[in-house]
């Protein structure tokens, strides 16, 4: 990093009292009854009844605390304008479910403007800090100047990449006439590299540490092999981490299949010398066989997404990853941000996938989302609540007619909670979400802001044509 925007020396206390903890981490603990002192952004104590002084106290009686969770892919600003255009559309043979809303955000930027962004951005933002995420993983189509605002004004925890190519069409869209997914220019990809390269050089290790900065080219079907190479190279020599989406779609394979004489996705990167530890790779949903034993090799980490694979009536490998040894990462990547809805999926369609239980169980899913995770970023200090780890956590009551009484904690979380019981989010010994709502936004008048946009880009959608079907219900005002 070369310029450093926030910097300060922190010796504040949080104690989180009397909760039930669960340490993470690799060896796993609960502790009831149990004070979690937060001291300078970091654990430094678990302990019965902490007697000590503290400058701020968060109850935690008859509630779950467990390492902050790690939503590992979103793309920030897509969500809010596209729930519900699509969910009960068979899709064409190959698409994955964003191509069918895609031509609604490329219709976008005609009716909203560039000032009216941040604000759609903010409240996409709002669903993952109240979803439970302390950390957030975000592919960022286009500037990332707003995100970023927000990664310093809200106090959350990122690690953020802005992807290239950097236009929706070039990802993929249904086109209407010809009944195909078509792939928009590119434009110049590499210079998509270079401006990643730079936000990384600006921010990196911004705001305390809390925001850090990755390489994020799209997938091996959008992006030229040479600037693949190239951020490889970058890469390594720098020390930078790396996202993509992986055996995303049948699109993708064919794709590929077609410039690197019938390999697979997976095949054709590790051809190129792509792939490896520093690599995160997000949904692996259409692997084949030996698919697995090359990611194992290369010790690439997987990004599994059970919620929005199940809108295209799909399941992604997950149990799969744990037979080969490949570490796995759970995200809510677009559309629904409830990340404990996330874990309930993760859990259930694996056991589905699996036909009958095997090996996952809800602490599985709860690690994956957490130490999994951490693992996946190289940030030992994250996913865990041992002294010495950050302090990010999330206190979720259990008192609720729908997860009380409490026989097991962690099932209890996974199976009968939802983001509605998160009582609080902690980042770094500092509450995000508390109450109900995040804490350093004006939720209402973000709500409003987005409502009117999405309004206007819907109804002009509908005139335009280009809604992937049915009818937009204006409401009776007309605004
Ligand atoms: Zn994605």
């Amino acid at each position: 990093m070369t310029e450093t925007t926030t910097s300060t020396a922190r010796t504040d206390r949080t104690v989180i009292r009397a909760g039930t903890v669960w340490t993470g981490g690799a060896s796993p603990r609960l502790l009831h009854q149990t004070d979690v002192l937060i001291e300078g952004g970091k654990v430094v104590a678990l302990e019965p009844q902490y007697r000590g002084p503290a400058d701020q106290e968060i109850d935690a009686e008859g509630c779950l605390v467990i390492p902050g969770l790690i939503n590992a892919h979103v793309h920030p600003g897509t969500s809010p304008r596209s729930r519900g255009l699509a969910e009960d559309i068979d899709l064409p043979p190959g698409a994955a479910y964003y191509h069918m809303t895609m031509p609604v955000q490329m219709y976008s930027p005609e009716v909203i403007s560039a000032t009216d962004l941040p604000g759609i951005i903010e409240w996409d933002c709002l669903a993952m800090l109240m979803g439970g995420a302390t950390t957030i993983v975000a592919e960022q189509f286009g500037t990332a100047d707003a995100w970023i605002a927000l990664v310093e004004r809200l106090g959350f925890r990122c690690d953020l990449g802005t992807t290239f190519p950097s236009t929706y069409s070039a990802i993929g869209y249904y086109d209407k006439t010809s009944g195909k997914v078509l792939l928009g220019d590119r434009g110049d990809v590499a210079a998509g590299l270079r401006n990643n390269l730079a936000l990384h050089d600006r921010w990196h290790g911004a705001f305390d540490d809390r925001l850090r900065v990755h390489l994020s080219p799209h997938g091996p079907d959008t992006v030229p092999e040479e600037v693949l190479r190239a951020t490889r190279e970058e890469a390594t020599r720098r020390g930078i981490h790396i996202h993509l989406h992986l055996a995303q779609h049948k699109l993708e394979l064919e794709t590929v299949a077609a410039q690197s004489r019938g390999m697979s996705s997976v095949a054709y990167l590790d051809s190129i010398g792509f792939l490896g530890p520093d690599v995160m790779a997000t949904h692996c949903t259409y692997l084949q066989p030996g698919d697995y034993p090359i990611l194992a090799r290369t010790g690439t980490n997987c990004v599994h997404i059970a919620y929005r694979k199940a809108k295209e009536a799909l399941t992604s490998p997950f149990r799969e990853f744990f037979d080969h040894g490949i570490n796995v990462a759970l995200a809510t990547d677009s559309y629904s941000h409830d990340f404990i809805l996330d874990l309930k999926f993760a859990a259930m369609l694996g056991k589905i996938r699996s036909g009958g239980g095997g090996r996952i169980t809800a602490e599985t899913v709860l690690r994956s989302a957490t130490w999994g995770a951490a693992t996946a970023l190289g940030r030992p200090d994250l996913g865990h609540l041992e002294p010495g780890a950050q302090g990010d956590v999330v206190i979720v009551d259990q008192t609720s007619v729908f997860n009380a009484p409490v026989f097991d904690p962690i099932k209890s979380l996974v199976y009968y909670s939802t983001a509605a019981n998160i009582r609080a989010t902690v980042v770094a010994g500092r509450p995000v979400v508390q109450n109900g709502r995040v804490l350093g936004a004006d939720m209402a008048a973000v709500r409003a802001h987005t409502e009117a946009c999405c309004r206007r880009l819907w109804s002009g959608a509908a005139g335009r044509g280009v809604l992937p079907q049915g009818v937009f219900y204006p409401d009776p005002c007309g605004c």
